[in-house]
């Protein structure tokens, strides 16, 4: 049972003294109750106390993690219903499913998708994250044989999918040092798979049948027998029952604090949809509403970029802008004679301009200063787009390196700071670019000509 802030207020040591960053014991202990604040975060509380309330500063949702080193996939933690009301933490898994009944063939194309199904965008990387095996045979030697295949042909972090104990244990026999997911203990296996869990050190999928309130009591059964690492499937395989489930489990375990449905789930998109398209709009549903792992029947490019995409609208900070990295932006081949253009790293505004010296065709140096991800007009009224930090910028970027000439645009937004500007940089010519980016490549092509 989740304690009120009042009861967590009394076990904390009542000094007051602020080194947890809140004013007071008793706001300390309201945001911990409301899952704000971390426990650690108070040096004082006795060991003891630790150990009480742990229950109570442990997040709503476990994090899960599946798989090891780099690519290890991290799921749960999240402590909001809405992305506006603070963040979400860990973006949900892209999976693949593959069948130990498909041939070499299948198998290896699903890897390769997999592998080469990769965007760049905004400085980050979007891909899938995860292969999940299929013991469709129901053949444990043949689960264990495409498991292998599996975990010679890529590094991604795996699901092993049956029902037979004796299949998963096969699979984790080959998997032993990798931490898969095992999928799924349900109402007549649960004891063999918390047994497999535990021995193997691996987090457990628990699925239902019935409903919701029959997940939480096989939930409550098997971490009484000691697993602590779970992934929920409500067992629904259609779009408005599944959506309905993944809401209840969120807000059970977000607004109730109900410890049996505290947990990540996955959905199976691939097994709810008769063709790719609606598999697609099935996942960019469980994206947005609250699914943890999202399991698809392939990855081709056009499937795999939305998807990503969507997801990585979803999980960035609304309160931290967009931004790209600082850096010099060779478009187009420039040389030691090509335009100089410099702008802010707001991502949009980079893609934006990027975009148009692209279409110009114009060989560009573009310079991207790091204003923490503002845009043009709100980094100059924020004192962080202004002469006397773009001077230094301009010369400590490296661009004196890599052209001949001295001539620099700036965005039309602030040619108001361009006689300013010059002062600062005396070698160089500031010319005032464009109020509009569709301005220019007619610009670009005119200075160039
Ligand atoms: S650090 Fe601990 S003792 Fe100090 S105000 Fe915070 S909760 Fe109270």
């Amino acid at each position: 049972m989740a304690l009120s802030g009042l009861d967590i207020y009394k076990k904390l040591p009542k000094t007051n003294c602020g080194e947890c960053g809140f004013p007071t014991c008793l706001a300390f202990g309201m945001r911990l109750a409301a899952g704000q604040a971390q426990l650690d975060s108070c040096p004082y509380v006795s060991d003891e106390v630790k150990a009480e309330l742990s229950e109570a500063s442990a997040p709503p949702i476990r994090l899960v993690t599946i798989g090891k080193g780099d690519k290890a996939f991290k799921v749960g933690e999240e402590q909001v219903l809405f992305r506006h009301e603070k963040t979400f933490y860990n973006p949900c898994g892209l999976a693949v499913l593959i069948e130990d009944i498909s041939s070499d063939d299948e198998v290896s194309e699903k890897l390769k998708q997999a592998k080469e199904s990769q965007f760049e965008r905004v400085s980050q990387i979007l891909r899938a994250d995860l292969i999940a095996v299929k013991n469709s045979s129901n053949d444990a030697g043949k689960f264990a044989e495409a498991v292998k295949k599996v975990k010679d042909g890529i590094d991604f972090p795996i699901i092993l999918i049956s029902n037979n104990p004796d299949a998963i244990k096969a699979g984790l026999e080959i998997l032993k040092e990798d931490k898969p997911l095992i999928y799924a203990a349900n109402k007549d296996n649960f004891e063999a798979m918390a047994g497999l869990a535990k021995e193997y050190n691996v987090p457990l999928a628990v699925k239902g049948s019935e409903s919701l309130e029959e997940l939480a009591q096989l939930v409550e059964k098997i971490t009484a027998l000691g697993v602590k690492d779970i992934v929920l499937d409500s067992g629904t395989r259609a779009l408005n029952e599944t959506l309905r489930d993944l809401v209840y489990i969120r807000r059970a375990a977000l607004k109730q604090k109900f410890r049996p449905l505290g947990y990540p789930t996955i959905t199976f998109p691939c097994e709810e949809a008769d063709d790719d398209y609606l598999e697609a709009a099935f996942a960019g549903i469980y994206i947005m509403k609250y699914g943890g792992i999202v399991v698809l029947s392939s990855l081709e490019p056009w499937k795999v970029l939305p998807l990503a995409v969507l997801r990585q609208n979803i999980y960035t900070d609304p309160q931290q802008p967009m931004q790209v990295d600082e850096k010099i932006y060779p478009i187009n081949n420039p040389d030691e004679n090509s335009p100089v253009l410099i702008t802010t790293n707001f991502s949009l505004t980079y893609f934006i301009v990027s975009a148009e010296i692209e279409a110009s065709r114009v060989p560009t140096w573009l310079c991207i200063m790091n204003v923490e991800g503002l845009s043009v007009l709100t980094a100059w009224a924020a004192g962080k787009f202004v002469p006397e930090k773009i001077a230094p910028f301009v010369k400590k970027c490296g661009i004196e390196e890599k052209v001949k000439h001295r001539k620099i645009l700036i965005p039309g937004y602030i040619a108001q700071i361009s006689g300013e500007l010059q002062d600062e940089l005396a070698d160089w010519e500031v010319m005032v670019g464009t109020r509009e980016a569709a301005d220019l490549p007619a610009f670009l092509k005119k200075w160039s000509a």
